[in-house]
């Protein structure tokens, strides 16, 4: 009853020309997707230039962040209204990077994404817990906190667009990767609090991600765990191979 999500989240990588080359590599690896659903999501600047390529295609389209006003003068940043208009579908909100080197707040994070949400985008919403916290028996409430403070003021109907990724800070980009039970207890968990929140026929129809090193070589039995509903995937989406092999779990 969930489609899987497998998201491609290239952070500051990737000049226009590159952004290209890689989707259309991507797109001459990917046969049809019948039973999961593939995006990228490219930097600003690249945005424009992918668009056309996947318009049409079983690529589907995201951005890594947006300004939570539909215009305005806020010099530097990109709205949602500029970003359903280039192409976009999903964005990403409350990236562990974001919060980390940003400063994003849970209550700048709901803002993000209850804006995203009233202009048509897909939120892909971003908890975990740093290493720190894991080691201290505080994984699960900080994440579950994280989850209920992203989701103030969201509507039972609203949940149909929403995403959430569960992403360890300490397993991003490092190599480190949860194991598939440890995750698949946190997203037991992150779908215990839907439930708590929304019932539980909606919290079994919202996609929970992992993401944090996830590789050609884990990502099967990342999949074969029970709440987790795709993948969120950084320095392995970089390369063409890589991300078509996490595209094509089995
Ligand atoms: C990410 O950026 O969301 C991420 C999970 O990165 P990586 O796959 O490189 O750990």
């Amino acid at each position: 009853m969930r489609t899987p999500l497998i998201a491609g989240n290239w952070k500051m990588y990737k000049t226009i020309g590159e952004a290209t080359a890689l989707v259309r590599d991507l797109l001459a690896g990917l046969g049809p997707l019948a039973d999961r659903e593939a995006i990228v999501c490219p930097p600003f600047t690249a945005l424009a230039a992918v668009a056309p390529l996947v318009a049409g295609s079983q690529l589907g389209l995201g951005a890594q962040n947006l300004y939570p006003e539909a215009q305005g003068a806020f010099t530097g940043e990109v709205s949602p209204v500029m970003l359903a208009d280039v192409g976009c579908r999903y964005v990403i909100v409350g990236h562990s990077e974001r919060r980390q080197y940003f400063g994003e707040s849970d209550a700048f994070v709901n803002r993000k994404l209850r804006t995203a949400l009233a202009h048509g985008l897909r939120p892909i919403v971003c908890v975990g817990e740093s290493k720190p916290q894991r080691d201290a028996g505080q994984a699960e409430p900080i994440v579950t906190a994280q989850v209920r403070a992203a989701l103030v003021e969201v509507t039972p109907e609203q949940m149909a667009d929403v995403v959430i990724a569960y992403e360890p800070i300490w397993a991003i980009g490092t190599g480190d990767t949860a194991t598939p039970a440890d995750a698949q207890a946190m997203h037991a968990a992150i779908r215990a609090t839907l439930a708590d929140l929304y019932g539980a026929e909606i919290a079994a129809t919202v996609r929970i991600q992992y993401g944090g090193s996830v590789k050609p070589d884990n990502i099967d039995e990342l999949m074969a765990q029970p709440d987790i509903d795709g993948a969120l995937v950084g320095g392995a989406s970089l390369q063409a191979a890589s991300f078509l092999r996490i595209i094509n779990y089995q």
